[in-house]
């Protein structure tokens, strides 16, 4: 049975298992509460999450500063860099000018009827400066420690720039990089293979927990956002893809079920990006030079699905409070979401807290995200997995751009599959 087929079960059996616990109400029974959902399967949950972030930091480090040691040597790093750069800022923005051509459309905030809003207190967004000031780390341990990615990604590409450029001491050092990349790789196979389990339990819980009366009443809102992450998914994807590469997407976007699947449980791109990063160098075919680079970068600063629901979001609040927005506070909004994306954490739910900040540029009320907060968990999971396909995306375009793409891996179904435990 491949990976796939066996998360899928996983996910399956636990939404139905969760689902039940909470239509026969079993939750409220302090056995099973307390043993089972809080304990065998929160306990679960946490354990696979803990596996994939442990090993985020050093696979960044060590990937990455392998990939910028050879990038160093042919002295591409900056239009890489340039590159990447460039293409998820302009997915972003196609994102959410997707996303708020379709709610002018739909007009998701017209016509709803009295939500219960939460109280909600933003948590300060960060500025610009200090979001540009952020990116160089003045410990790296410290930022290694607090998994302040963007730091760590900065400091891996200079010290691989220096592994580089130091003569046989930096070859030595490289040497010993190279060889806990490939340990790495293999550390990442293990833990994939506990996936199904790890899914399993994180479904028990959303099905115990989520409940569908919020869906309904926000109903247009709900499958606006719905409907405009799967367009970006199997529209603009496929078709940047198609363009910059003359690959197949369909192929694409079926070597990416398993970080797909990730994400949506786990609604982390950070916590993903291990799978993310196996994903597109073994299946894609991606170099790690450029993978090592693309893919990290992308899981913090790309954030398409996120821009998604910012887009829709502000429409949906603006009309609820009767604000009217011009054509600038849209173009306001484009700019803010696509810049709000990069100071975006990788985490559950941090959408949220940057929305306070497009809000605010166009004269919302922050409030406003108090109304949305009850059906978020859900399209957090189903954004997320957009964004990590978004990752993978630009990482195989700037690959095909480079020459780093190695087509015969990605046209291999099985290259890179992962199996039964044991292959
Ligand atoms: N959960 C998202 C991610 O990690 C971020 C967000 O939209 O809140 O990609």
């Amino acid at each position: 049975m491949t990976l796939t087929t066996r998360i899928l079960i996983g996910m399956a059996l636990g939404l139905a298992c969760g689902a039940l616990l909470q239509w026969l109400a079993l939750q409220e029974s302090h056995f099973l509460n307390v043993y089972f959902l809080h304990g065998l399967i929160a306990g679960g949950g946490e354990i696979f999450l803990r596996l994939l972030r442990m090993m985020v930091v050093p696979l960044v480090l060590i990937s990455l500063t392998c990939g910028a040691a050879s990038l160093g040597a042919t002295g591409k790093v900056g239009r890489l860099g340039g590159k990447t750069i460039g293409l998820y800022l302009l997915t972003t923005a196609v994102a959410v000018s997707l996303a708020l051509s379709l709610a002018l459309v739909v007009d998701p905030g017209l016509g709803v009827g009295e939500v219960e809003s939460e109280v909600y207190t933003a948590k300060e967004a960060p500025g610009i400066k200090n979001t540009l000031v952020n990116i160089f780390p003045d410990n790296p341990i410290k930022a290694m420690a607090d998994g302040r990615m963007l730091q760590v990604i900065m400091f891996a590409i200079l010290l691989g720039l220096a592994l580089n450029a130091a003569g046989s001491a930096g070859q030595r050092i490289l040497a010993v990089f190279e060889d806990l990349n490939e340990i790495f790789m293999k550390l990442i196979t293990m833990v994939i293979h506990v996936t199904p389990y790890g899914v399993f339990c994180l479904m028990v819980t959303l099905g115990a927990t989520v409940g569908l009366a919020e869906i309904t009443k926000l109903g247009v809102y709900f499958f606006t956002v719905v409907f405009a992450l799967l367009l970006h998914m199997t529209l603009v994807y496929p078709t940047f893809l198609r363009v910059f590469t003359g690959l197949n997407p369909l192929t694409y976007l079926r070597k990416m079920r398993e970080p797909m699947l990730v994400a949506f449980s786990t609604s982390s791109s950070g916590a993903t990006l291990p799978v993310t990063l196996r994903t597109v160098e073994q299946r894609v075919g991606v170099s790690n030079n450029v993978a090592s680079f693309a893919v990290p970068l992308g899981a913090t600063i790309n954030m398409d699905g996120t821009a998604i629901m910012q887009g829709v979001a502000t429409v949906f609040i603006a009309q609820f409070f009767g604000i009217g927005l011009s054509a600038e506070d849209y173009l306001l909004v484009i700019l803010t979401a696509t810049l709000a994306s990069i100071g975006t954490a990788a985490v559950p739910g941090v959408g949220l807290i940057m929305l306070t900040m497009v809000l605010d540029q166009v004269g919302l009320p922050a409030a406003g995200v108090g109304l949305i907060i009850g059906v978020d968990r859900l399209l957090d999971m189903m954004r997320t997995a957009v964004n990590v396909t978004g990752d993978g995306m630009v990482a195989t375009v700037v690959a095909s751009s480079e020459d780093a793409l190695d087509r015969d891996t990605f046209r291999d179904k099985h290259a890179g599959a992962v199996y039964a435990a044991g292959n």
